[in-house]
């Protein structure tokens, strides 16, 4: 998919508006149109990356960031005791619907086990 037509890249730009919980150089996170619990933030890289199966070495530094940024958004959320889940979905079959790799991040009501 071309960056153009990629609607995360262009919450990146400014384009679509979002509202932002946390950014910097490398990140954007947030909150998602649909939630799907209390608290539902997205985290995607600036970089435009479709899914985690097209993540090179290259791009291993911005991956472990999310996951740090998860964990501090989860933290500024109020999730520290209750807990939280991450979730990157990968290919259709997995549900992901938008092609730029974005992490879910879950939390203030009771996660089941497995996810459907
Ligand atoms: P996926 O299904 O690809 O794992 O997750 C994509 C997520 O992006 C969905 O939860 C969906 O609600 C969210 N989403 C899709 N378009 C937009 C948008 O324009 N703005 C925001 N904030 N979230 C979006
Ligand atoms: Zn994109």
């Amino acid at each position: 998919m071309a960056e153009q037509d990629c609607i995360f890249c262009s919450v990146v730009t400014g384009d679509v508006r979002a509202e932002i919980v946390f950014q910097d150089d490398r990140c954007i996170a947030f909150r998602d149109i649909n939630p799907q619990a209390p608290v539902h933030v997205l985290i995607i890289p600036r970089e435009h990356i479709e899914s985690l199966d097209d993540a090179g070495r290259g791009d291993e530094p911005v991956l472990g960031h999310i996951l740090r940024v998860a964990a501090r958004v989860a933290n500024d959320e109020g999730l520290t005791e209750s807990g939280f889940r991450t979730v990157i979905n990968t290919g259709a079959g997995a549900g992901q619907s938008v092609l730029h790799l974005h992490l879910h991040v879950l939390g203030g009501r009771p996660m089941h086990w497995p996810p459907g």
